[in-house]
């Protein structure tokens, strides 16, 4: 599932290759997709116009738009969500394409022409394509960000110490709240926690500051590492989450369990929950 450094591979390419390039048709024809919109909608209102930036909160992405005309007022942000598997495929003029977003199945059946979601042609021929096999992935005009917290690049470490120490919940659950935290998913989550040797079902409030920065300088680093390799499941334990799986670093069994209502899996020895754990 894209996480944020998948989002930003999507981001980054839309804003290196899709910006600027007239918008002459839409097809927004998939109507679970585009909801609420009815098919038509996102056509009348980005025909015409370009994408002048492109950018993310957490796992939500956004494109703005230009007006009509020069004079006109800009146009709506399309909001782009990659749901569980999408991914952008941008072509250009020259029919060269390029993609984006979660990685790409080395298995990979032909691609079947209905799974491409959501497309713009540009007026030079090329296209800006969502592509999503499980059609979990969303387009939307003026998606809600407000209701996400800080995006999980971008939060500082003040205010990640006071998202994550406070109430009494898991740790784990707390850090894939998207509205408090916006980008960490479950690949995620389990890299940043195995980082930092802290157990997922630690109470937040049980937290002390050290346990808190030393998360935030797991978020960083496994974010960056992320980033740079592809995607969440380049991550340190991701090859260990398995049953008989034993810890990278320490050689220790690997523990399986559902934290937050997730898959979850932990090292047994240096991510032992103490007392007074989420059960
Ligand atoms: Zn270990």
């Amino acid at each position: 599932m894209p996480e944020l450094p998948e989002v930003e591979t999507a981001r980054k390419l839309i804003a290196d290759e899709a910006l600027y390039r007239r918008i002459v048709g839409v097809d927004d024809a998939d109507t679970f997709v585009c909801r609420p919109h009815s098919p038509g909608e996102l056509r009348d209102a980005l025909t015409g116009r370009v994408l002048t930036a492109a950018r993310r909160r957490g796992k939500t992405m956004w494109c703005e738009t230009s007006g009509v005309s020069k004079a006109a007022e800009p146009g709506p942000d399309l909001g782009i969500h990659l749901g569980m598997g999408g991914r952008i495929i941008v072509t250009s003029k020259s029919g060269q394409s390029f993609e984006g977003g979660g990685p790409s199945r080395r298995d990979a059946q032909p691609r079947k022409p209905e799974w491409n979601r959501f497309t713009l042609d540009f007026a030079d021929g090329g296209s800006l394509v969502l592509f999503d096999k499980r059609r979990l992935g969303r387009i939307r005009l003026n998606p809600d960000i407000d209701a996400l917290g800080p995006d999980a690049a971008d939060v500082t470490a003040a205010e990640f110490r006071g998202l994550i120490t406070k109430g009494s919940i898991a740790v784990k659950a707390r850090l894939l709240d998207q509205s408090k935290l916006a980008g960490v998913g479950n690949l995620l989550a389990d890299e940043v926690l195995w980082k930092a040797k802290v157990s997922p079902a630690a109470r937040t409030a049980s937290l002390q500051r050290k346990d808190a920065d030393r998360l935030y300088r797991a978020l960083e680093s496994a974010l960056e590492s992320a980033t740079a390799k592809g995607g969440v499941h380049t991550g340190d334990v991701i090859a260990a989450r398995h049953p008989g799986g034993t810890c990278p670093r320490c050689g220790a069994e690997m523990i399986h369990g559902t934290v937050g209502g997730r898959s979850t899996w932990w090292c047994s020895r240096e991510q032992a929950p103490s007392p007074g754990a989420v059960g």
